[in-house]
């Protein structure tokens, strides 16, 4: 063999006694085969097997397999993030003349997704109120395919009586999914419950160094985890294995953390509830966060992530008063180390009192020190207050 092939082909080492705590990280874009017969077998392979860097590696199928174990379903898929897990899923699932129906405090994007893509295929969506319950049924007719849930929902962290949604939906044969990411599969599991699909951003807490950008659906049915894993690949849509290794090192601290963030969140909640600036705390671990119940009898705890309604008069003062922030930052997708503040704006929701068009802030507790964090919003709320009043006067 001459230096211009020794440097093209890697030699075979032993691996013999070589074992490691850490998963490797394989990364391929081409597979090969031992053989032309099994090379030209290749799609027998599928849906699991390796015949393609496409579809996944080794560090690809370790993801998958825990996060199935986590879910307790019967196989997962990776996506490049939370949003496309829910488009695939959607797309996957919906035909023209099917009709998806949505909470109205869904993820924004997936709002989009329906008026903006699904639409133009024929695809039409209808919001319910996230608190509807067995209500639900009064949204259905012979177009409805899938129910999708978000439980608490984006912003104003309502919780749905899931179980009720599953029973009128099995009841009439229509698919279920859920979009898990702010309880994990270590606070709630969604197939454990009858549903079809369980949706993580594994972006947030899973991957939890906000660093990475991943999604997953777990399945309770094999048929549609095949069907899923097709669409995926035939639209090319692949991950990186690197970015599934820094996923699987998340994941192997997201017992302590979320434990720890729960703690941290709740006592936060409760100690700021009374504040001045304060109209409501919206956390699904306190009695007046909308769907309070069922988050007590369905979920096993809390996570990091809950809104602060302000006392109306004080929504003009908000930007202002987040200059005070120290420990804080400001930003999107949280589930991170670090904490984070993201002023919204809501238009009213159905189920939250929440009239007309309202500021919130959504927070995100990371892993800093409780106190230090307790004094930094407690600082921005004081400001908040003292703006107003200078205002006032
Ligand atoms: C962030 C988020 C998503 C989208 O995840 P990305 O990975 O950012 O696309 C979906 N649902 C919820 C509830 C989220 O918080």
């Amino acid at each position: 063999m001459k230096d211009l092939t020794k440097v093209v082909h890697h030699p075979e080492v032993d691996r013999t006694g070589f074992a490691s705590l850490a998963v490797p990280t394989h990364r391929a874009s081409t597979i090969v085969f031992p053989t032309a017969r099994a090379y030209a077998e290749r799609r027998d392979r599928e849906p699991d097997g390796y015949a393609y860097g496409l579809g996944g590696t080794p560090t690809t199928r370790t993801l998958e397999a825990q996060m199935s174990a986590l879910e307790q379903g019967e196989g997962t898929i990776i996506l490049p993030s939370g949003q496309a897990a829910i488009a695939i899923l959607f797309v996957t699932v919906l035909a023209p003349g099917d009709t998806v129906l949505i909470p109205d405090n869904v993820y924004p994007q997936v709002r989009t997704l329906c008026t903006e893509v699904l639409a133009r295929q024929g695809i039409a969506h209808r919001v319910y109120p996230p608190l509807v319950g067995s209500g639900i049924e009064a949204f259905l007719d012979d177009t409805v395919q899938l129910i999708w849930t978000e439980s608490p929902g984006s912003g104003t962290m309502e919780v749905e009586d899931l179980p009720a949604i599953v029973a009128v939906a099995r009841r009439h044969g229509i698919l279920t999914g859920c979009d898990n990411t702010w309880a994990t599969p270590l606070l709630f599991k969604p197939l454990a419950i009858g549903m079809d699909f369980a949706m993580e951003a594994l972006t947030k807490y899973v991957s939890g160094h906000s660093d990475v950008l991943l999604g997953s659906i777990t399945v309770r049915d094999p048929e549609w985890h095949r069907r899923l894993r097709s669409c995926a690949r035939t639209l090319g849509i692949g991950v990186s294995p690197d970015d599934c290794a820094l996923a699987l090192r998340g994941l192997e601290t997201l017992g302590v953390r979320i434990a720890h963030i729960g703690r941290v969140s709740t006592g936060i909640a409760m100690a700021l509830r009374e504040h001045p600036a304060v109209l409501r705390m919206l956390h699904p671990a306190l009695p007046e966060c909308p769907g309070h119940a069922s988050w007590d009898r369905d979920f096993a705890g809390a996570s990091g992530v809950f809104s602060i309604v302000l006392r109306a008069d004080l929504d003009p003062f908000l930007d202002e008063a987040l200059a005070a922030i120290r420990i804080f930052r400001i930003g999107a997708s949280w589930g991170g180390t670090s904490s984070l503040l993201a002023p919204m704006t809501l238009q009213g929701r159905l189920d939250t009192a929440i009239a007309g068009e309202r500021r919130i802030v959504r927070v995100s507790i990371g892993l800093e020190d409780a106190e230090d964090l307790m004094e930094d919003l407690t600082r921005v709320l004081d400001h908040l207050v003292e703006l107003a009043d200078v205002r006032a006067r």
